[in-house]
């Protein structure tokens, strides 16, 4: 990069924004994240992640943290388990001992894993990004709630499904697949559910039937994370007078839904002692590109949100945060690095969310579980 340093932004801190940061740090660039959250663990961080060998862990890697990974990775969570409604079992695939191609992480033990790997002070919490204004000159003023300004010469937008970076790059929002996520789960499942945790094993399990499915995953500390799927308006609770602030009211719509499914797999709503939270799907256009523009760009879910039947959305934004990082490194100019991550990132996020698309047609279809069956059976 040239001899003045450049004034580098990273406005996101997530998976993608801090791996960035850190692959840039540790090579002597320096660079700021912005994060709305008021503090690292200000919001429950979600379930867990399957980091996979040539993406998520090859970015584990070029940053320096394998070690730390695999300190708090469980390869055991690659268990796969497919079932249909009745509850009888069509696939089942335990890791061999020893692999390594994608074990699990819990989302918040790798965000913690991320930002002890930065210099203290890397992160600045509670600055939601505003607006962003182009200079003229390649540099924007990036402008945050509550007034403050600072201007960068590249702001890299890693903020995620709504982001606010990307509108200035380009014009298409996401979309709502069509299919819907509530989710819930149960703590302390080994000791207090052990029939739950029986059947959802170390692993993942996913039982489908006629466009619903439900899935169910193991996280760290015995907790199982479940998600009830299914095709239908996002409007669903809406239309059906289902208060989603009130557990027992989304409970009850939920088993109304998966009337005549098996009753082993029915306790996974039945008795979930978590509360029930709504999250439609929604993606980008695929493919989704932009006109390159100096001073900007995009990297993860900013970029190429896709629904997580890829199962690739944070190991490709770690990507992304890795490859721009090094790109930046190599280049003697700021934009000529952006460009050369942009023409690699874009067609690899393309093929991505194509299989991310094709994934969720064939688990949440009318003939399910054949579609996923098929699948697992041709990787
Ligand atoms: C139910 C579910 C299961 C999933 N399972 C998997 C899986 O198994 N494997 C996998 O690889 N992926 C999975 N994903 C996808 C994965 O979670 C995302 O693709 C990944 O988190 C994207 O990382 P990111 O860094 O691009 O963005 P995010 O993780 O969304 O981080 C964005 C960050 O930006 C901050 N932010 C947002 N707006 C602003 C703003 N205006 N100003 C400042 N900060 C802002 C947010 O606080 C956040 O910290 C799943 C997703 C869902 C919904």
């Amino acid at each position: 990069m040239t001899s003045t340093t450049p004034r580098i932004a990273i406005i996101g801190g997530g998976p993608g924004g801090l791996i960035c940061a850190r692959v840039l740090q540790r090579h002597g660039i320096p660079v700021t994240v912005f994060d709305r959250d008021a503090y690292a663990e200000d919001r429950p961080q979600g379930g867990t992640l399957d980091m996979q060998e040539d993406t998520g862990q090859a970015a584990l890697r070029a940053a320096g943290l394998e070690e730390e990974f695999a300190a708090v990775a469980r390869p055991e969570g690659q268990e796969m388990r497919l079932l249909d409604h009745t509850g009888t079992l069509l696939f089942q695939r335990r890791p061999a001992p020893g692999e390594q191609r994608n074990p699990e992480i819990d989302r918040g033990e790798l965000r913690r894993l991320l930002l002890d790997s930065l210099a203290p002070g890397t992160v600045r919490w509670g600055r939601y990004l505003r607006t962003l204004h182009p200079l003229g000159d390649g540099s924007h003023k990036a402008e945050f709630d509550g007034g403050a300004a600072e201007t960068f010469d590249l702001v890299i937008g890693a903020d995620g499904a709504w982001s606010r970076v990307r509108p200035l790059l380009s014009e298409h929002a996401p979309h709502y697949s069509g299919v819907t996520f509530v989710e819930t789960g149960f703590g302390d499942a080994d000791t207090r559910h052990p029939a739950v945790a029986q059947l959802v094993g170390d692993g993942s399990m996913m039982a489908a039937h006629d466009n619903k499915a439900l899935i169910a995953q193991r996280n760290s500390r015995g907790r199982i994370r479940v998600y009830a799927a299914f095709r239908g308006s996002q409007d669903w609770a809406l239309e059906h007078g289902v208060n989603l602030t009130d557990p027992e009211a989304v409970r009850a719509a939920l088993l109304k839904r998966f009337t005549g499914w098996d009753d082993r797999l029915l306790a996974l709503l039945r008795d979930a002692d978590g509360g029930f939270v709504n999250r439609p799907l929604y993606a980008l256009p695929v493919p989704h590109s932009w006109t390159h523009t100096p001073g900007l760009t995009l990297l993860g879910d900013a970029a190429h949100l896709m629904t997580p039947f890829s199962g690739m959305g944070a190991n490709l934004a770690m990507l992304d945060g890795c490859e721009l990082a090094q790109s930046l490194l190599r280049h003697a100019e700021l934009d000529e690095a952006v460009r050369a991550y942009e023409t690699a990132m874009l067609p690899r996020a393309a093929r991505a969310a194509e299989g991310a698309a094709r994934g969720l047609d064939n688990a949440i279809a009318p003939d399910a579980p054949q579609g996923s069956l098929r699948h697992l059976h041709s990787r």
